[in-house]
């Protein structure tokens, strides 16, 4: 790491990140005799009252400003709550995306944590101190029947102590208290855990005996682990390999030898399986594995961060702000699903969770797996540059069959008389079919590409940008097509210029709309729609599996929410509706996301005794994304699109970025906009390209006109470093805000 992370020497104040909604970082006297360092959290005088604070970095001032500042009060805690790597993450971290480094020990620091009101939950505990004689208890019992009841209730327990609340709360309080002046009991505090899921069973389950291609997985992980080797593995099987089986084995021996595991998943609420797979597999040590995510109650967030700050939960489990979780001398993070969009932070910070985890585990010198079947171009790439080290597993775990897939040419199946708009006949004899054999089926509705590509309904042709290979957003304003990666417009054609037919724009379907279609299709199968709307509600997701999993549901509509790590052996047909949707959206990695996506759920069926079938719908059946997924061929399409991500330079060949200025005045977002873009013309250097700014493909959001600017260069601080340092310098107005977005992966 650059020098900026040692600590200035002789410092004597600190820059405080005080706690709070805002950002606030305030500087104070270390007053002599006090050790106070990066990442403490410390107590502070703020106006007239007393506050806590994290000590972001060490800073050298002079006996001038000195005298003006208030000096630290005490600090918390002995053991740093960020410790120094962190805290080198959050400052590589800062630069490298531009944000001020209080946003990313934000992240590291949780809210819960944080602040002081969520601290330790107690509760009353009545411990049998002494068992009285037969004699004794009769006495008692026939002068105080209450107490005796107590009594008997503590020597039938294997304890001698329970709880209060259980033994009749604060009705049984006074036979309790007049126990305790007898000398039989003793009541006292207890700290409770909140365990998110202490509501859940968890069967303990053993290692099962691996197949050659796990064996050989868990042996090249366990070579780095013994090597202190921190070259991520790239973990690539196919679904079905048993990927998770060897996490759980090299977790468990990595725990053996007295270290940490941080394993990195999607989004909980959608990868509930994992969870529950980690948590039987370590039920025989209760609290070694945490979870957390935000879902959580803030009190069972504090207690799962201490528990892991504390080295007691030995496994941290969770999404991507996870990433930061205290786990004590880290051996080994799993990076899952690798390639999920949701590592990617939307907003600010915007950070990418696989990527500081890989960071992460170079710095604390911990092994690190990227697992997935099908894994990104960014991390193939680095296996191709020797940076990651591949091992892949091709055949599936449980024996099963890759499924048979179909793809369906939707220009001709929409002429089929009986075609009920989304449904091809040819899928519905399916569906019907599997309703008979009482099968379950699953039905994918693409929904990603809500910004407008041309396609002609006719004959699949989209129109597309001449230099980016992408397609054109059609902004209806100004009857334009417009390129959002480099700028290129174009008049938008009234007829297809391929095959001249008039119906050139293209509509969407949302699932509200499939799922009448599909009511009246099927008036008697069990339909359940899964989308935003529906999984509002906490754990309606969780429930709607599990309905699923026992049968009480027989299809299951959703968008790409269902395409993650589900396993369920009665499912034999997989549907996709439209699966050239997202393809025709302005976005360079659209063909990877639909190949990934097509795979992914093609990985759903089958997974039972009965082969599975996947029936995609398309109006583009000879895209590459679309062939390659058929054929599940990854390497081919892997291939086939380096090529073309190679010839346009885009990523992983270089890094991207996207400038956003928004407004709620038009002409004021695009002014900025545009003064912006011309300063930075003349400040880049040439090897990074920068796009003329236009409207965003969704122009307005949330009230303000959004105009954006897309960067290319070979390395990403490049950009960070003069992008943010022009935006400081045109000091925007109150209503205008600007964002740079380094390594972006939407957009719109
Ligand atoms: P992946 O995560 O690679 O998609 P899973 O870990 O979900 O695959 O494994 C698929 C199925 O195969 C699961 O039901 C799992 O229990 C089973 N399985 C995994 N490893 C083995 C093994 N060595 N022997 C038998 N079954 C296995
Ligand atoms: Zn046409
Ligand atoms: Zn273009």
């Amino acid at each position: 790491m650059q020098d900026f992370f040692n600590e200035a020497k002789g410092a004597r104040a600190a820059r405080v990140l005080v706690d709070g909604l805002s950002d606030m970082l305030l500087d104070y006297v270390v007053p002599e005799g006090l050790e106070v360092q990066r990442g403490w959290r410390v107590e502070i005088p703020l106006r007239n009252r007393k506050t806590t604070g994290t000590v972001v970095r060490l800073v050298e001032q002079s006996e001038q400003l000195r005298h003006r500042m208030k000096p630290i009060l005490r600090a918390l805690e002995e053991v740093p709550v960020v410790s120094s790597v962190l805290m080198d993450l959050a400052e590589w971290a800062a630069a490298y995306y531009a944000v001020p480094v209080e946003q990313m020990v934000r992240c590291i620091v949780p809210e819960p944590v944080r602040s002081e009101r969520h601290e330790e939950k107690t509760r009353k505990v009545v411990c049998l101190v002494k068992r009285p004689s037969d004699d004794e208890l009769n006495k008692i019992s026939r002068r105080a029947p209450r107490q005796a009841s107590v009594l008997r209730y503590l020597m039938a327990g294997d304890e001698g102590k329970e709880p209060l609340s259980d033994i009749g709360g604060t009705s049984a309080l006074a036979a309790c208290r007049a126990l305790e002046k007898r000398q039989l009991v003793s009541i006292g505090e207890e700290a409770v855990h909140r365990d998110p899921t202490s509501k859940e069973q968890f069967a303990p389950t053993s290692p099962l005996p691996l197949n050659p291609e796990q064996e050989h997985a868990l042996q090249v992980i366990l070579e780095a682990r013994k090597a202190r080797d921190t070259r991520p593995i790239l973990l690539q099987g196919v679904t079905g390999s048993g990927k998770t089986e060897v996490y759980l084995q090299a977790a468990a021996h990595v725990m053996e030898q007295g270290e940490g595991v941080l394993i990195l998943v999607p989004e909980i609420s959608l990868t509930p399986q994992t969870v529950a797979r980690f948590k039987s597999r370590f039920a025989q040590h209760p609290g070694a594995v945490a979870i957390l995510h935000s879902a959580l109650s803030d009190g069972e967030r504090y207690d799962e961060w201490h528990a892991i700050h504390r080295g007691q939960a030995r496994i941290a489990i969770g999404p991507r702000s996870a990433l930061f979780a205290p786990v004590r001398n880290l051996g080994l993070i799993i990076v899952d699903e690798e390639h999920d969009s949701s590592y990617k932070q939307e907003s600010a910070p915007r950070y990418h969770g696989r990527d500081l985890a890989v960071l992460r585990a170079r710095m604390e010198g911990a092994s690190i797996i990227l697992g997935s079947a099908t894994p990104s171009l960014e991390s193939l790439h680095n296996v191709s540059t020797g940076k990651y080290n591949l091992v892949r597993m091709e055949k599936r775990a449980d024996g099963q069959r890759l499924p048979l897939t179909r793809v369906l040419d939707m220009r001709t199946e929409a002429k089929d008389k009986r075609y009920m708009g989304v449904l091809s006949e040819r899928l519905r004899v399916a569906i019907e079919d599997r309703l008979e054999k009482k099968e379950q089926v699953i039905l994918l509705l693409n929904r990603r590409g809500f910004a407008r590509a041309l396609q002609c309904p006719d004959c699949g042709y989209v129109v597309t940008c001449e230099h980016c290979a992408l397609p054109l957003t059609y902004h209806l304003t100004e009857n334009r097509l417009v390129c959002h990666i480099c700028g290129y417009r174009s008049v938008a054609p009234c007829t297809c210029p391929e095959c001249g037919s008039k119906a050139i724009l293209l509509e969407g379907c949302g699932t509200q709309k499939v799922e009448q279609i599909l009511m009246r299709c099927f008036p008697r199968a069990r339909i359940q729609r899964v989308d935003a709307d529906v999984t509002t509600r906490k754990n309606a997701l969780r429930d709607i599996l599990e309905s699923f999993r026992t049968h009480r549901i027989d299809i299951l509509l959703g968008t790409q929410m269902i395409s993650k790590g589900l396993d369920f052996p009665r499912v034999t047909l997989v549907g996709v509706l439209n699966a050239d949707l997202g393809l025709n959206v302005p976005d360079p990695r659209a063909a990877e996301r639909t190949f990934q996506l097509l795979t992914q759920v093609a990985g759903r069926a089958g997974r039972g005794e009965v082969d599975g079938e996947v029936i995609i719908q398309t109006y583009s059946p000879q895209a590459a994304a679309i062939q390659f997924a058929r054929r599940h061929d990854t390497d081919g399409f892997v291939e086939n699109e380096l090529g073309l991500r190679e010839q346009f330079a885009f990523p992983p060949f270089t890094h991207m970025a996207v400038l956003t200025v928004r407004s709620t005045q038009e002409d004021m977002a695009s002014f900025a906009a545009e003064t912006l873009h011309k300063r930075l013309l003349s400040v880049l250097p040439a090897e990074v390209e920068i796009s003329d700014p236009i409207p965003a493909p969704i122009a307005k959001a949330y009230g303000q006109f959004r105009f954006q600017c897309v960067l290319k260069a070979p390395r990403a601080r490049t950009i960070s470093d003069i992008v943010s340092a022009e935006i400081k310098r045109l000091a925007p107005g109150e209503d205008i805000t600007v964002t740079l977005d380094v390594d972006a992966y939407n957009f719109m």
